[in-house]
């Protein structure tokens, strides 16, 4: 399958993954909306809402106040936005929640430096 996450998931695409276990892969945004624009992607290829489980939605979510409080706790935001699009809003056909944090000021750094405050 050409998928671009699936590919993420299995090792073939280099990732700045900030977490990972036999469920998920939590990595940051290629091309973020702000410092710190995680994705949590399921391993398994779900589609979107309609097409992947309430049991995995609850442990993506769960995983997500994790990465809500590391997000906070090394960035510093305003404000945590949750995203999940589907249809034609959804670029990759593989279902991930995005965290998106948001700062009164947004200067936009480098994936990888952000990667390294995030390790640390
Ligand atoms: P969506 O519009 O919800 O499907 O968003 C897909 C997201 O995946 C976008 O924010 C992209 O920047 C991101 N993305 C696409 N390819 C990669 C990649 N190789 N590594 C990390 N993020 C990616």
């Amino acid at each position: 399958m050409n998928c671009v996450f699936c590919k993420i998931v299995n090792g073939e695409i280099p990732s700045y993954t900030l977490y990972e276990d036999d469920k998920i892969k939590v990595f940051l945004d290629i091309n973020p909306k702000s410092n710190g624009h995680t994705l949590i992607v399921p391993k398994e290829h779900f589609v979107d809402l309609d097409d992947i489980s309430l049991e995995m939605v609850d442990y993506i979510f769960s995983k997500a106040k994790d990465i809500k409080k590391l997000l906070e706790t090394k960035l510093n935001p305003d404000g945590i936005r949750l995203v999940q699009n589907n249809g034609v809003l959804e670029d990759v056909k593989h279902f991930h929640l995005h965290i998106i944090p948001f700062y009164k000021e947004n200067n936009l750094k480098d994936v990888k430096e952000i990667y390294e405050i995030l390790n640390n």
